[in-house]
């Protein structure tokens, strides 16, 4: 390798590609971080909803500056028929971002950590050569991350599982308008509207956020899968009324939801965040899964190629999440999902437990 060659490559600047390149660069590698968009804060597809556990599980989250959060602490949950329940766990909290804002500060960090980030540069093929990767007309590496999200390049390229089971969600931001509870995370339990998921609407740090999420299938098309924004504000316009608010902006993508792909990791090669399928089966929160895995294993291949530690793809199938009882909830809320059971049983103290669970993970 040259000597300008990185030690580490990693492909896409989002929560997995900046956690992993940031704390890999920490250890003392020399890390190239590559990104096809020309400025991260654009074309976001994620509500950036971050929960606690991933701040209080990783200190340098808790450096993020306050302006681009707000915080949220309860839950309103409206059964199909539109009944409530009010969900609360004490010092439990979720953060809406300023998610452009959020990804351009996590790339500044990356920056400062000493990564070499190139943006506007795409991953288009790799191969595999003597003690490392090799990208043709670009660079070499001894080591490949791919952080580049549920429908990986880095995947296709090294023959590693593709994620195959997804939601597709789909989120309006509403200027000029606000919702009555801005300490509030409103989600709507609705099948006609939320296929597979659920409607969600907050007041995020610069207007509301709401959307809706279906469960996607690849064979009947993305069309299918569409979730349709304009029936859903309908549906819940007794509660919040937002007909007619003015829509500024639209995030929207592939989610996946169908928990660790098989094959992740190859010689010098591994996954992290979305292109694992690193993503909650129930809840669809993949940013806390995205950082701590991202984070852990910069650490595992600055200690592999710096001390000749455990093979990081080893260390991966070790610590990665399996989520096998989600998967298992996941595949009940796809079969039976009818509204008549939440109208019926929403308000039952059973009901009100798992909700519970799914929210605060067992800190009702
Ligand atoms: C509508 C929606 C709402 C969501 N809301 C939440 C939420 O509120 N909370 C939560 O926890 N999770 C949420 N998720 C899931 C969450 O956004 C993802 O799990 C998380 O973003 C995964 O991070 P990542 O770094 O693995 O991948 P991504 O965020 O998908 O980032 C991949 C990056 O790789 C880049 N890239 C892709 N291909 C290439 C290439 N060939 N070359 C170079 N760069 C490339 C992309 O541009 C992108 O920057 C939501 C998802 C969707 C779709």
């Amino acid at each position: 390798m040259s000597a300008e060659s990185p030690d580490l490559l990693v492909v896409g600047a989002s929560f997995a590609g900046c956690a992993c390149a940031i704390r890999a660069a920490q250890l003392g590698l020399k890390v190239r971080l590559i990104e096809r968009k020309r400025d991260v804060g654009t074309r976001i597809h994620t509500t950036g909803i971050l929960v606690c556990d991933a701040i209080n599980s990783n200190h340098f989250l808790q450096n993020i500056p306050s302006g681009l959060t707000r915080r949220i602490e309860t839950i309103r949950l409206f059964s199909p028929d539109l009944h409530e329940v009010v969900l609360r766990s004490p010092g439990y909290y979720f953060l809406a971002t300023d998610t452009p804002n959020l990804m351009r500060w996590l790339v500044a960090q990356a920056s400062a950590a000493g990564v070499d980030v190139r943006l506007g540069t795409a991953f288009t093929g790799a191969r595999a050569i003597s003690g490392g990767i090799e990208l043709p007309g670009q660079t070499r590496a001894h080591f490949l991350v791919g952080a580049d999200g549920p429908q990986s390049s880095v995947a296709r390229t090294f023959g590693l599982s593709p994620v195959r089971h997804f939601l597709f969600g789909v989120e309006h931001e509403l200027a000029q308008t606000k919702v009555p509870d801005a300490n509030a995370l409103y989600c709507f339990l609705t099948r006609r509207h939320a296929r597979g998921y659920i409607g969600w609407a907050f007041q995020g740090t610069h207007a509301v956020q709401a959307g809706t999420a279906m469960r996607y299938r690849a064979a009947q098309g993305r069309a299918h899968a569409l979730p349709d924004a304009s029936g859903f504000f309908r549906h819940i316009a007794p509660v919040l009324p937002f007909d007619g608010a003015h829509k500024s902006a639209v995030r929207a993508g592939l989610i996946p939801c169908g928990g660790l792909v098989e094959k992740f990791a190859g010689p010098r090669v591994l996954l992290v965040g979305d292109a694992a399928g690193l993503v909650s089966p129930v809840t669809a929160g993949g940013i806390h899964m995205a950082w701590k895995h991202g984070w852990h294993m910069g650490e595992a291949i600055a200690g592999y190629l710096l001390r000749g530690a455990v093979d990081p793809g080893e260390v991966a199938r070790r610590t990665y999440t399996r989520f096998a009882f989600k998967r298992l909830l996941r595949w009940g809320y796809d079969y039976f999902q009818y509204d008549w059971i939440f109208n019926a049983l929403l308000h039952t103290r059973a009901m009100r437990a798992a909700a519970q669970e799914v929210y605060f993970h067992r800190r009702g």
